[in-house]
């Protein structure tokens, strides 16, 4: 009569990082098949990460390049078949280290960013993945293609540069209700024969994937809240 084993309905309050993901997991598999969970891992240390990699998931998300580079290559070494995807803005000066770095960019806004790309996974012999960003709220503030011009950029990207356009991103403006938005990049993204949607955080990823999401972004619903956050 004296179990010391701790009580089941404990758990609920120290559910780690990766019984949370497997939990997510197991509830977006019964709303869609073949939706991508990218753990954004940003803040997080090393020791953090770990955790989840032994429990065998492989696709992480970071949105500084400096960081993810602080981080990443000695994790990758260890788990070489991790997919980084970069999900923050992409300084052009930074598309070498980028380039050589992440699997995926999700961030792509610009004609001289694509061209940096571009120079880039020639000299290195990479072909990434990448995602174009539409600015669906056209607001001033925020990096991102404009709805208008996704086709048009598009098109330039493959044809002029190159470049393997697998997809749209999107980051729906904070006040707003974000199916519109979605709708939207998920019509842009047939327009432009790109299939992938990154869309969806940890407050919004149940609506993302009724709209068709192949990518859901997910921070805090994984590690919990972060510290603060980085300025770019
Ligand atoms: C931080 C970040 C996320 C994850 O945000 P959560 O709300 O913590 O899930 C997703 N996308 C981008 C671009 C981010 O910078």
């Amino acid at each position: 009569m004296t179990e010391t084993r701790p009580q089941d309905d404990q758990e609920n309050d120290s559910t780690t990082a990766s019984e949370r993901l497997m939990k997510i997991s197991r509830d977006i598999a019964v709303l869609s098949e073949g939706v991508n969970i990218i753990a954004v891992s940003k803040t997080f240390s090393s020791e953090s990460i770990i955790p989840i990699l032994s429990a065998g998931h492989r696709i992480f998300g970071e949105n500084r390049v400096q960081e993810a580079a602080e981080k990443w290559p000695d994790l990758k070494k260890s788990y070489p078949d991790t997919e980084l995807h970069l999900i923050g803005p992409l300084q052009s000066n930074k598309a070498a280290q980028a380039v050589a770095l992440f699997d995926m960019i999700h961030s792509l806004d610009r004609i001289k960013l694509a061209r940096r790309l571009a120079e880039e996974m020639k000299r290195q012999g990479r072909r990434l993945k990448i995602l174009v960003q539409v600015n669906t709220g056209e607001e001033d503030q925020k990096s991102g293609i404009s709805p208008e011009e996704a086709a048009e950029f598009v098109s330039t990207c493959r044809v002029e540069l190159g470049l393997n356009i697998v997809g749209l991103m999107c980051l729906p403006p904070q006040q707003d209700v974000v199916g519109p938005h979605f709708a939207l990049l998920q019509k842009l993204s047939q327009q432009c024969d790109a299939p992938l949607l990154s869309i969806g955080m940890s407050g919004d990823y149940e609506e993302a994937i009724k709209f068709g999401a192949t990518h859901i972004r997910l921070g805090t619903a994984i590690f919990g809240p972060r510290a603060s956050i980085p300025a770019h």
